[in-house]
């Protein structure tokens, strides 16, 4: 097998065994990025710093260094910040902007942290998103859009697109993204990969540049479960410096995902296991190709000994108001900071100290990060507080309560990750209406804070991938990549590669 096609479990075993070495793969993988360019994955490669940190993870596993990532390339979504490369959270008011520091996910994923070795994964670069991680297509970054893979007239998904077009085609065996509203699972659904979102709290936001503060959430987008556990395992645990982050001891995701279920027996590794199917998670308006490929995916999961019970999450459709009142709320509030003093672009010429406020946002901001910011203004204004915002909150709460009642009846939900395959770039381009409904099945668990999953289940119409999503209830996270691994170890969906690559 080449080099490009091997996961991050195959690699570190190649690695460990000395039979390839971390500047061969580095070489080998920025190749592949500079040839596939045209992708628009990559808004930074860093070939030179990369190859130098290859060298040392060389070294330093020669000297017996044994850090569970040690020389494995990966990349960042230009969302978290980096000292050794710039950060723009694909915007152009962060044009050329530098952090002082890395964000701890990419501290621990890397090199470490204060006294605290990292898992010495190698970052190639960083990659495009929407700006300000706002879409679901990553037609909303202001440095061009991304392609997918598999059909290059369509979108990726976002907001996490170029992370996950480059795992996609093979550029990257792993990379990390971010989900507020789906933007890990949605974008591994459309480039036939797996991605999970952690349960909110798990990875540090420390450095995470703010989209929602109550819902943004760090996780691995890679070609597998078990490549999804080894960097969820690096990147995530307490950090002193991100209020919100969960007070739990490390975990090894990949020793949970392994890990055998009670009542599991010889070919029924899920024996035990209670899937619920909420029914709005099925509604007509489903393409049908998505249907038939997650249906499919399900009867995988119960011939593994899985048992599938209906549930109901009766407030799936009020999601979509809900998410659209509370994340433009924290959006209005997070991109305040972006005034042209602390960070980024300033207008060239300007009036007064309002003029340059309002000249160095109106040049910086795109188009949908301004509706964001207006439509967020406005809900939190006095006035219209109550009668959207704070019922927005009610309605999270109510939602969060659902998925509780579900769970006393299962352990895992399963359900499409969105109503149809990746759209055709520019589609759905002047109606952001259209691209907001079409996450209707990530906002759920993103609202109640679970974590989720999405994983390959085949081809759909056109040919393109289709995602089956799993999600857990709260630091269920093993449980979710256990069922997962079951999945992916009966079948090769998750091993389908675009063609020519
Ligand atoms: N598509 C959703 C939005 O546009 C979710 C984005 C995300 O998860 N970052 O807000």
């Amino acid at each position: 097998m080449t080099l490009h096609h091997m996961s991050v479990a195959e690699l570190a075993l190649r690695l460990a065994d000395k039979s390839v070495s971390s500047a061969e793969i580095t070489r080998h993988l920025l190749s592949r990025i500079e040839a596939q360019q045209g992708l628009g994955a990559f808004l930074q490669v860093d070939a030179e710093g990369a190859t130098a940190a290859a060298l040392a993870a060389d070294q330093r596993r020669a000297a017996g260094d044994t850090a569970s990532l040690l020389g494995i390339p990966i990349a960042h979504k230009d969302i978290f910040v980096t000292a050794g490369m710039p950060t723009t959270a694909g915007s152009r008011i962060l044009a050329g902007y530098r952090s002082p520091f890395d964000a701890t996910v990419v501290a621990r994923l890397g090199a470490g942290e204060a006294g605290q070795p990292g898992a010495g994964a190698i970052s190639l670069g960083k990659l495009n998103c929407d700006e300000f991680a706002m879409g679901s297509s990553n037609e909303n970054s202001a440095y061009g859009p991304v392609r997918n893979p598999w059909d290059r007239s369509r979108v990726p998904g976002g907001s996490s697109g170029g992370s996950a077009a480059a795992v996609a085609a093979r550029l990257l065996p792993a990379a990390t993204g971010t989900d507020t509203g789906g933007s890990i699972r949605q974008p591994a659904s459309f480039t036939g990969i797996t991605g999970i979102k952690p349960t909110y709290g798990v990875c540090s936001r420390y450095g995470m540049i703010a989209f929602a503060s109550s819902l943004d959430q760090a996780g691995p987008l890679a070609r597998s479960a078990e490549d999804c556990a080894l960097l969820l395992s690096a990147m995530s645990g307490f950090d002193a410096r991100d209020a919100t982050s969960a007070q739990r001891p490390p975990q090894d995701f990949a020793a949970q995902m392994r890990r055998p279920r009670e009542a599991a027996s010889p070919g029924k590794p899920l024996a035990g296991l209670r899937i619920g199917l909420p029914r709005e998670f099925f509604p007509d308006t489903v393409a049908p190709d998505v249907v038939k490929a997650v249906r499919h995916a399900l009867a995988e999961l119960e011939k593994l000994g899985a048992t599938l019970v209906d549930v109901s999450l009766p407030r799936t459709e009020l999601s979509i108001p809900v998410y659209y009142i509370i994340a433009p709320a924290e959006a209005s509030s997070n991109l305040s900071r972006f005034d042209g003093v602390k960070f980024g672009h300033r207008a060239a010429v300007y009036g007064d100290l309002n003029d340059m406020y309002k000249k160095s946002r109106t040049e910086g901001f795109g188009a949908e990060v301004k509706r964001r910011i207006m439509i967020g203004t406005y809900v939190l204004s006095h006035g219209y507080y109550d009668a959207y915002y704070l019922q927005a909150q009610k309605l999270r709460r109510m939602i969060a309560d659902d998925f509780q009642r579900c769970f006393a009846d299962c352990d895992l939900i399963a359900g499409p990750v969105a109503p149809s395959v990746a759209w055709k770039l520019g589609e759905k381009g002047n109606d952001p209406i259209q691209t907001y409904l079409a996450d209707i099945f990530t906002l759920p668990a993103s609202l109640a804070g679970l974590p989720g999953m999405s994983l390959p289940a085949g081809l759909g119409a056109h040919g393109m991938p289709v995602g089956l999503q799993l999600i857990g209830n709260y630091f269920a996270e093993g449980q979710l990549l256990h069922a997962a691994h079951a999945l992916q170890q009966a079948t090769d969906w998750h091993t389908q590669a675009p063609a020519g690559i």
